[in-house]
């Protein structure tokens, strides 16, 4: 939704980052449809052509994980926070230099550091530099690869309050790709969780954490250390992440599933509404039982 910010989560590999960089054009998607509102409703975006594939990429851009490897060495600061206008306004150099020092100033850098190169800047300033560049196009939305994992906790808080504080002024909207439940926790509106390419369980950042309904989302959560909890056993996810390129039959959490039954094996479920969330799982749809047993099967 417009001015939300909407976080994928999920193990390693289960394709977080290539949907995020589907949303940003950088990757094809092989199947299915991928629909931006353009301010009259949703459009296909797959089949854009030409300017109006410019338009989109205009819309949409992107902040790396890694901010050492996402900004070339060579360039002054100046140069690449204006790359994106070169690329998508006609803006004079006198205007783009009076737009980067903005930029750098509503990051928390100063207008000077635009003569500098991105190895004298520290991780967290490098990561501002970043969001200065992905802003200078004046996005509606903005894709978050784990904008914060490559960086110290303290300098992480930093860059994560610039980016709502951001959010808030701007409008913007953001799709946060993370591993870390907590950052999730922090600056999440609504929640996803993408097992094996799909999303098995989607809800209001709340809901998700206090009610988690599905599987793979209470096993996940309980992997979550914290301070009270101590001497508590925990519910680890257990086995391996299928290969996507042959993943299992029917619902492809199965062979990992605490609850799986025959029905799990032969048909994939459909996502349904329960209470707050919608999740995709048989045995919430049908009402198994499905408290007890997930201690028991995996401690
Ligand atoms: Fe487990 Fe079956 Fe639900 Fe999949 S559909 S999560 S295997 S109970």
């Amino acid at each position: 939704f417009r001015g939300e910010t909407i976080s994928i989560i999920g193990e390693s590999g289960c394709g977080k980052t290539t949907l995020g960089r589907m949303l940003a054009l950088l990757d094809k998607p092989t199947d299915g449809n991928l629909e931006f509102d353009f301010g009259q409703g949703l459009q296909g975006v797959k089949k854009l052509q030409g300017h109006d594939q410019m338009r989109f990429r205009k819309k949409v851009q992107m902040i790396f994980q890694d901010p050492y490897a996402s900004l070339n060495p060579r360039w002054r600061v100046g140069r690449i926070v204006a790359e994106p206008m070169l690329a998508h306004t006609s803006m004079t150099k006198q205007e783009r230099e009076v737009r980067v020092d903005a930029l750098l100033s509503q990051v928390g850098l100063h207008p000077t550091d635009r003569d500098r190169y991105p190895h004298q800047f520290s991780g967290g300033q490098r990561q501002r530099i970043s969001i200065a560049r992905a802003l200078a196009v004046n996005p509606e939305f903005l894709v978050c690869d784990e904008p914060t994992s490559a960086l110290d906790v303290s300098v992480q808080a930093q860059v994560l309050n610039i980016m709502k504080d951001l959010q808030r002024r701007l409008g913007l909207t953001y799709l946060f790709i993370s591993h870390n439940l907590a950052v999730v926790h922090h600056v999440a509106d609504r929640v996803g969780v993408m097992y094996l390419g799909r999303i098995v369980e989607i809800a209001d950042r709340d809901s998700l954490f206090e009610n988690p309904q599905h599987p793979y989302t209470r096993m996940l959560l309980s992997a979550i250390p914290d301070m009270t909890g101590s001497g508590t056993r925990r519910t680890p996810v257990a086995g391996e992440v299928p290969n996507p390129l042959n993943p299992p039959s029917g619902c492809t959490f199965h062979p990992r599933c605490p609850f799986a039954r025959d029905l799990c094996k032969s048909e994939s479920p459909a996502m349904v509404t329960n209470g707050e969330n919608q999740v995709a799982c048989h045995g919430i749809a049908q009402g198994w039982p499905m408290t007890v047993e997930i201690s028991a099967a995996v401690l």
